[in-house]
């Protein structure tokens, strides 16, 4: 006898990106929906990036076959048994027929979360996708640090010729750690004992050297870099990048070995061609439950969103700890929806910023409390594991 009753339908929620958002988000559904919600992680890589960590540009180069320090295999940091990862990547968002399109398959959802992260923001100067090396992923970082062995060596088989010049373009935070970590790296060490240290000069576009920083923090900064060897060259917007030159607004040229793009990032298409509103960069705007306005059960977290902080009107800023911030509340809020519940508002504080500046030092802020040194440094390095523990804990 055939029996008549069928199992309720599990719910799907989908979530694109397995970054600091979105493997926190996948817990979070986890620990508040048990096993009434299913949730399944998309993301092109096999791997979940320290991405926070990819200034180290020295060491990756020094470790050229071991990634394992800024890769982690996913089956490492999920549980399987809760989250099925599909690995692919996403080439498309159809949120009228609620199914995302994947290179060989279509994934069907009831609630999305699009964690997808950033790509590097090139605004259309001619030449610097091309020729520009960006650190914004792993793969980038990889080529930077191939490149860096490769100019080292041919100098270190070129006596008397000039050193290398590594030209570093934004002068935010990812552009200032780059900068420090190249001009203080053990170049003799890692890539030919008779390299030479490379002139590193730091270009800044429209925006000030480490604009948001305190001043007293910044003139730190400054003195620190200036003293590993690092130039700083403030407003010089680069217009175009040809072949070794760089030309800037004035009509001037800079000359490079190499040019390391850190001018800032957008959404990355996919996000972009949502047909939402769309904020700086193509970023989506949510509404303060993390929700596309337009379209209940879809929510979006992390580097893709443009969001103004309630009360203040002060945009969140694109960062790791922003993207851990918002993840337990678009889990909360997936649940929620689903549940028929009231949803929860996000709300950001920031705990402080702090930056490398290479050999064992940095500069930050921690509330009201101002770092120099090796104990910016230290803080540093706890804020990178914890980093990593929040999203292996969620
Ligand atoms: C060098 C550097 C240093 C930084 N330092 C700090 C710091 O000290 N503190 C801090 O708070 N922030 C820092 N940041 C910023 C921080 O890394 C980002 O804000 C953070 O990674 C954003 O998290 P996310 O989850 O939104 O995106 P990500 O962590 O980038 O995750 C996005 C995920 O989506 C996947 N993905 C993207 N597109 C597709 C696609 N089409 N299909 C499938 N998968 C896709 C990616 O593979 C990735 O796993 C730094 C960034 C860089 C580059």
């Amino acid at each position: 006898m055939q029996s008549t009753s069928q199992s309720p339908r599990i719910p799907q929620a989908v979530i694109l990106g397995a970054g600091y958002a979105g493997l926190s988000v996948a817990k979070s559904i986890h620990r508040r929906a048990g096993s009434g919600i299913d949730v399944v992680l998309v993301d092109r890589s096999p791997d979940h990036v320290l991405r926070t960590e990819l200034y180290q540009v020295d060491e990756i180069a020094a470790a050229s076959a071991d990634r394992r320090r800024w890769a982690v295999p996913m089956a490492e940091v999920l549980d399987g048994r809760k989250t099925r990862f599909v690995q692919g990547l996403v080439t498309g968002i159809d949120l009228s027929s609620k199914t995302v399109r994947l290179e060989s398959e279509t994934v069907p959802f009831d609630y999305l979360v699009i964690c997808l992260g950033s790509v590097p923001s090139y605004f259309g100067i001619p030449g610097a996708k091309e020729l520009g090396q960006e650190v914004y992923s792993l793969g980038g970082a990889e080529r930077l640090a191939a490149r860096l062995l490769e100019v080292e060596r041919a100098a270190a088989k070129a006596p008397g010729t000039p050193r290398p010049r590594v030209v570093v373009v934004g002068g935010g935070s990812t552009g200032t750690e780059v900068a420090a970590e190249i001009a203080t790296a053990d170049w003799k060490q890692i890539a030919d004992p008779a390299a030479p240290l490379p002139q590193v000069v730091l270009l800044t576009g429209p925006m000030p050297f480490l604009q948001g920083f305190p001043d007293p923090l910044i003139r730190h900064s400054r003195k620190l870099l200036e003293g590993a060897g690092v130039e700083v060259r403030e407003n010089t917007p680069v217009v175009r990048v040809d072949a070794g030159v760089l030309t800037l607004k004035d009509g001037s040229t800079v000359a490079f070995d190499l040019c390391v793009w850190c001018a800032g990032v957008e959404a990355p298409p996919v996000v972009a061609q949502l047909p939402v509103e769309h904020g700086h960069g193509k970023r989506v705007k949510v509404s303060s439950n993390l929700e596309l306005p337009q379209y209940p059960g879809v929510f979006a977290v992390g580097d893709v969103i443009e969001y103004a902080n309630p009360g203040s009107g002060v945009l969140v800023p694109s960062t790791a700890q922003a993207a851990l911030a918002g993840a337990p509340v678009a889990g909360y809020n997936v649940v929620a929806r689903h549940l028929g519940k009231r949803m929860k508002r996000f709300s950001y504080h920031e705990r402080g910023v702090i930056i490398s500046l290479g050999l064992g030092k940095g500069v930050g802020r921690a509330g009201p409390v101002t770092l120099w040194g090796r104990p910016a440094y230290v803080l540093k390095s706890l804020v990178e594991a914890e980093y990593s523990l929040a999203v292996e804990r969620g």
